[in-house]
């Protein structure tokens, strides 16, 4: 049981065991999306922290939609895009660490913050191997809970972690291995930097002008012609032979990475 108080500083809110506090329940759509909010899903079972955290939220300008247990948490992301996801780790039905993983396993990349009740650090490590990007303990100060959905959603999505996956093409930025449907595929520097890149930007238009900013200097000739080149050889190991194609030439445009064929 939580007990939800304001501590004497101002602004900054606690939650402590003890009694709970009297407070309404939430809507499923707890609260309307101000124009431009940053929308996050709150995945929480109990109502009260559930109330405090979603209220706290909106009067700090975050849109809040609410889920009450693991398997409204797994449901959510296929109808609604978020900027960060809270996720309580004692959930009934799914319990919030594998709620992480198969959210993960789907390919969602939204920054994942843990709450979890529990000061073990086996249980903060299983959360961050699950796919959690940070955990908060409770009981928290508020304040640090705005302090670290700020800091994730500062931070893209797509340049966390080591491993990277588009379809079934993944690649382990530390152990340098990149694998096509399970298959080993072999890369030289330039294409691994080149494929890297695509791979961090999936879905997205790079130009060449972009891709040589990050993946190239410009100290030399016609780098244009040395990206196709490049992306010509990528396109023969990652693609030649499998299906559905994932590099596109964007006509007049540049080079997308994704395993969709319409945008
Ligand atoms: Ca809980």
């Amino acid at each position: 049981m939580w007990r939800v108080h304001e501590t004497f500083i101002p602004g900054v809110y606690t939650l402590t065991k003890g009694h709970i506090k009297q407070g309404g329940t939430l809507t499923q759509r707890a609260h309307s999306s101000p124009i431009g909010a940053m929308r996050i899903l709150l995945v929480e079972d109990e109502p009260q922290i559930a109330d405090f955290v979603a209220r706290g939220l909106h009067e700090n300008g975050y849109s809040v939609d609410l889920a009450r247990d693991g398997e409204e948490a797994l449901e959510w992301p296929s109808v609604a895009s978020f900027d960060v996801i809270i996720l309580d780790v004692m959930l009934p039905s799914v319990d919030g660490t594998e709620v992480c993983r198969t959210l993960r396993t789907q390919g969602l990349r939204t920054p994942i913050l843990m709450l979890t009740a529990r000061d073990g650090v086996e249980d903060r490590v299983r959360g961050l191997d699950s796919g959690a990007d940070d955990y908060l303990v409770k009981p928290f100060a508020f304040a640090e809970l705005l302090a670290r959905i700020r800091a994730l959603s500062r931070r893209e999505p797509a340049l966390l972690g080591t491993e990277l996956q588009v379809g079934d093409l993944r690649m382990n930025t530390a152990t340098r291995q990149v694998t096509r449907a399970g298959v080993l595929v072999e890369l030289t520097s330039k294409e691994f930097a080149l494929l890297e890149h695509l791979m961090r930007h999936p879905n997205q238009v790079l130009s060449r002008t972009v891709i040589a900013e990050h993946v190239w200097n410009y100290d030399f000739d016609n780098v244009t012609n040395v990206i196709d080149v490049h992306v010509k050889n990528l396109r023969k190991k990652i693609d030649e032979g499998f299906d559905p194609k994932l590099i596109h030439t964007v006509r007049g445009a540049g080079y997308r990475l994704s395993d969709r064929t319409t945008r």
